[in-house]
């Protein structure tokens, strides 16, 4: 005669077997799931929508130990004019994109996100950016000096002054790209819901 399990131990094996149907579904989403860069960069495209740049939008992230402890966009400062209420057109439209920005009504994006962290109090040392266009040259100078450990983009944008990579080099600070072709897939996935 064969002694049935006792009702806890047959709870305490089931607990312990995987459930096959959901390891197997688990596994299907994460097939689906950005990794950390991709997300960060998801969130830095979200972030640019909310540029009040005429011009282009550009949007940002600041990383910190997985964490975003920063977003940033284009436009003009906080609580001042939007752009389209200025007496001329902004010089940012039609202007040379990385050159005369003190003549722009607008502050970069990456700007903004470090101002972001400045004003909420958390440190960027050893932080990452992940930035929808290359930081510009202006930027590039803050974000050395603010310890930011390396750049992540997608796209391209124009180095007038031909220090940035320089800049970057003796900073020993890193750029990485990130195609768009990462980060396409999951904004299709989210518009089927
Ligand atoms: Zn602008
Ligand atoms: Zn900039």
């Amino acid at each position: 005669m064969t002694s049935r399990p006792s009702r806890p131990a047959a709870r305490r094996a089931r607990r312990a077997a995987p459930n096959p149907d959901a390891v197997e579904s688990h596994a299907i989403k994460e097939q689906g799931r950005p990794d950390k860069g991709s997300y960060a960069m998801i969130l830095a495209f979200a972030a640019a929508l909310r540029s009040t740049c005429l011009s282009r939008k550009v949007g940002c992230v600041i990383v910190r130990d997985s964490q975003v402890i920063a977003t940033g966009y284009n436009g003009t400062p906080k609580g001042t004019w939007h752009p389209e209420e200025f007496p001329r057109p902004c010089p940012c439209v039609g202007g040379v994109s990385g050159a005369d920005l003190s003549l722009k009504y607008c502050a970069h994006a990456e700007a903004n996100a470090l101002a972001q962290s400045a004003y909420r109090g958390s440190s960027t040392a050893g932080a990452d950016i992940f930035c929808t266009n290359f930081p510009c040259i202006e930027c590039v100078k803050l974000l050395i000096s603010a310890g930011i450990r390396a750049i992540y983009y997608v796209h391209g944008y124009p180095d007038v002054s031909g220090l940035r990579d320089r800049y970057l080099s003796q900073a020993g600070i890193p750029s990485h790209a990130i195609a768009w072709s990462r980060i396409q897939p999951h904004l299709s996935a989210l518009a089927k819901g």
